[in-house]
């Protein structure tokens, strides 16, 4: 072969195609599809990854620039995982380049260099070889010549910042040596692969030595004294990071600083970032006798694995039912065929007993994709599966592109989150692109879930989707036994009627008085999404919706008035509730940091540990507050849907919602659903062990029925109530949706742009005879909505608009929307403007 096709990294529509290049016969043994290269691109060097390969160039004589360097000894990539960004391109409508970055680590993501080398002059004539002359005459340095000539061969080579740097003065001179030949300037690609390293404490002596040590203490160094403890306490967690032992102890750098001088700590640049489980132990653990709804699954799933072929299962299991054993079992038949498995998980930093129980199963054929492990780290892991070295790959959304080369299992668990969508392109979803990567390999596909989402529930149980149509697996009884926990709805209504005005009921209030007595534990959830963007009446519970699309208004400070993100619908902002009169209609959402104030006020003296985006940036930090709260350092644990997941501790006795419906009010079709899952979550998540749970729900809309059916655990009944609203107006998963984004700087602009994109849009379906509203009874149809202004109209200066498309049937909806959008950007002919196409958006707002 000597000709590679090549998608180079040039983020501009129109290289969004292969190039072509000349392998040079030296590389020929190194390129195969799948390769990085670094490639010669207008006067840059830039890199690429090969797609094709060819035996000659397509056209006769035709000049093609030659490949530089391969970058890689094993290509990252396989043909397979460049089929699949193909695929991912047009499912997607996302640049070919995008999708194939995001298959490799970050730490392969490579920028171009120049750096300069001793050169290997040509003599312009070949009997200049000979006669001397010239040449040699230019070869010979001077003084001032040899002491750069030196400088560059000892170091190899430079960058000419290095060179300008050592020589400020001698630019003259190195320009000439360029010139001459005698030093030559390349370029080459940089791989990312920095370090990042953080001041870490550490224990000197051991833990025993530090607690006699404690004793000894003078009054005076009382703060040293706590520091020691603490660290002594923490020894588990060893190192910490300076910074968090600072923060979490109020004391000075100069007070630790003084035990490391008395020997009992070290402070030492530890790299950032470490793998939280190299060294770690794990519990073996065997496969254990299935129950009989277990069995029964696991047969149907053991009887498509070992016919090798396709298919995929839906696992709807209540919480505790006992998925994650039948994901193990099924890995360990995968394994014993000689195939590998994915394992992909919502947030891997939030389910640490999650990659324990695979680890324990499967030790060492585990890699792990964990987000929080350093680029270099992170590069380990992946090559340890490119190598073939592992099994196994457990890891959030970006897992499913694991270079495994022969997969016959991959596992989702949780399949309803939103985490598996990618907000930035490619803005993929893992299920699909996982459901196309098992069809490629002839293997199996497990979603698993207590909660499914609507999509996969609906087309499990019609059966009619083109693209996929799961398997139902259903599991109703828990593993061990036990009950779910009863659930009490409070209603928030009532409570401002009896005078209070607090955001906590009095039976809630109680509650956690009487947890505080026994020394209990409780859990306290805020539902992170929801800020005061919606108006809701806290005397009768009205939220101002849109007449049109039944999803409730936000409401924008500037105008004082209500608008549907949808359709652009407007009203006045009221200042008495419609529906009742009262004038306690106002915009609503609470965050914890409030609700943490408020306990303060309520409980004075109670411990509280807040968990949510503020608290958790650091590295292991979710771990340490988790482990924290398991040895009773505190009261409450108070957080945002991530205390709904890392939740599993026997002395929580009583969990608590503050207000179950600041979620059920976003605009967003999607509302009653995460509601309802999110309440199903931490409702099966209490009570797990000897002491019984209780839960509580506030609301104030405690008849809403996705809150009444998650208090009975009642998924069908739900389930049914809302299909039958999403049939209604024209909801996935009875149409689809692709939400196009237009951002200028130029309002005016952008507005005519956005007018014009709706009626590029209307205009190609009309052709195509696909244009209609979704009413109409064909199988095929496409609507748009819109152009309205986003839900976050400006970001960066950027104004933007959005239009929504419904559609659905066989046609090609994602290539329309693609081309009516390279069609709006030649017609523009402004480089300002952004198009932006998400396909199956899952953030409406
Ligand atoms: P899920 O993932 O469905 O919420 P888990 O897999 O966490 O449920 O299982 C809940 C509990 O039941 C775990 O403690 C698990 O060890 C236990 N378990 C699961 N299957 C069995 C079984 N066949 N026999 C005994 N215990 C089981
Ligand atoms: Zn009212
Ligand atoms: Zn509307």
């Amino acid at each position: 072969m000597r000709v590679a096709k090549v998608i180079v990294d040039v983020p501009v529509r129109d290289t969004d195609r292969p190039f072509d290049y000349l392998i040079p016969e030296s590389m020929r043994a190194w390129i195969e599809v799948g390769s990085r290269v670094g490639v010669p691109f207008g006067h840059r060097a830039v890199q690429g990854f090969v797609v094709g390969l060819e035996p000659e160039p397509a056209a006769a004589g035709m000049k093609l620039k030659a490949i530089q360097e391969v970058l890689d000894v094993i290509p990252p990539l396989s043909e397979e995982l460049v089929e699949l960004a193909g695929w991912m391109s047009r499912r997607y409508a996302c640049r070919m380049i995008t999708a194939l970055q995001v298959m490799v680590p970050t730490a392969l993501k490579g920028k171009a260099e120049r750096f300069i080398s001793l050169g290997t002059p040509q003599p312009k004539e070949p009997e200049d070889l000979y006669s001397g002359g010239l040449f040699e005459l230019e070869l010979e340095p001077s003084g001032g010549e040899r002491a750069i000539l030196d400088f560059v061969e000892k170091k190899g080579e430079v960058t000419s910042k290095q060179l300008s740097r050592q020589f400020p003065d001698s630019a003259p001179v190195i320009k000439s040596l360029l010139r001459r030949g005698v030093l030559q300037e390349n370029q080459s690609i940089k791989d990312k692969l920095q370090i990042k390293t953080l001041k870490a404490v550490d224990l000197a002596v051991t833990p025993d030595e530090a607690e006699a040590a404690l004793a000894s203490f003078a009054p005076k160094a009382q703060r040293q004294r706590e520091v020691l403890q603490f660290i002594v306490e923490m020894k588990e967690m060893l190192p910490l990071a300076l910074k968090d032992v600072l923060a979490t102890l109020q004391v000075s750098a100069a007070t630790v600083k003084g035990l490391a001088d008395k020997g009992y700590i070290t402070i030492e640049d530890k790299e950032a970032f470490r793998d939280p489980y190299r060294g770690r132990w794990f519990k073996p653990s065997d496969p254990l006798p299935l129950t009989a709804e277990q069995q029964n699954a696991y047969d149907r799933i053991v009887s498509v694995l070992d016919a090798q072929r396709h298919g995929v299962f839906l696992l709807h299991g209540v919480t505790g039912s006992g998925k994650t054993e039948i994901y193990l079992q099924s890995i360990q038949r995968c394994i014993a065929q000689g195939r590998q498995a994915i394992v992909l998980v919502p947030e891997i930093s939030l389910t640490p007993q999650m990659v324990e129980r695979f680890k324990g199963r499967f030790g060492d054929q585990v890699a792990v994709m964990h987000s929080r492990l350093s680029g270099g780290e992170r590069y380990d892991e992946w090559r340890k599966i490119r190598e073939g070295r592992a099994a196994v790959a457990i890891g959030a959304r970006s897992a499913v592109f694991a270079p495994f080369a022969k997969i016959g299992l991959i596992i989702m668990d949780e399949e309803h989150e939103t985490s598996y969508k990618q907000e930035e392109s490619p803005k993929y979803h893992a299920r699909d692109v996982a459901v196309q990567r098992a069809m490629q390999h002839g293997a199996a596909v497990i979603l698993g879930s207590a909660t499914p989402s609507l999509e996969s529930y609906h087309a499990a149980r019609s059966q009619a989707n083109d693209e996929f149509a799961p398997m139902l697996l259903e599991m109703k009884a828990r593993a061990l036994g036990n009950e779910l926990p009863g659930v009490q709805i409070i209603d928030m209504r009532e409570e401002l009627k009896e005078g209070n005005r607090s955001m906590f009921s009095r039976s809630l209030h109680q509650a956690v008085a009487d947890r505080l007595e026994r020394k209990e534990q409780t859990v306290l959830l805020l539902n992170r999404r929801g800020y005061s963007t919606f108006v809701m009446c806290r005397s009768c519970g009205y939220v101002a919706g849109c007449p049109e699309c039944d999803i409730s208004l936000t409401y924008h400070q500037k105008s004082n008035n209500l608008r549907c993100h949808y359709c652009g619908y407007a009203e006045p902002a009221p200042s008495v509730c419609p529906e009742c009169g009262s004038e306690h209609i106002r915009y609503f959402g609470t965050g914890t940091q409030r609700v943490e104030e408020e306990l303060a006020k309520l409980f004075p003296g109670i411990r509280v540990i807040r968990m949510d985006v503020d608290t958790t940036t650091e590295k292991g930090s979710h771990e340490k507050l988790l482990k924290q709260f398991r040895d009773k350092k505190a009261d409450v644990l108070l957080g945002t849907q991530m205390v709904a997941k890392g939740l599993d501790f026997p002395d929580v006795t009583l969990v608590g919602v503050i207000t179950a419906d600041s979620a059920l009010n976003l605009p967003d079709f999607r509302a009653a659903e995460k509601t309802f899952q999110l309440l199903t979550q931490v409702a099966g998540r209490a009570g797990r062990h000897q002491l019984p749970g209780e839960v509580m729900i506030q609301s104030y809309t405690p008849d809403h029925y996705s809150i009444i059916h998650a208090s009975g655990h009642d998924y069908d009944s739900f389930v049914r109530e809302e299909l039958k609203h999403r049939r209604n107006l024209h909801y996935p998963p009875y149409c689809r949706l692709i939400l196009v984004t237009l951002s200028h700087e130029q309002l005016p602009f952008l507005v005519r742009m956005a007018e014009n994109m709706v009626s590029v849009l209307q205009g190609k379906a009309r052709q195509k005879g696909w244009y209609g509203s979704l009413d109409r009874l064909t199988s095929d149809a496409f609507d748009v909505l819109g152009p309205v202004a986003s839900p976050v109209p400006r970001i960066k200066n950027r104004y933007r608009f959005q239009c929504m498309i419904k559609w659905r049937g066989t046609i090609d909806a994602v290539g329309l929307v693609r081309e009516a959008a390279e069609q709006l950007e030649d017609t523009a002919q402004n480089p300002k403007l952004q198009i932006s196409i998400d396909v199956d958006p899952q953030m409406l707002m």
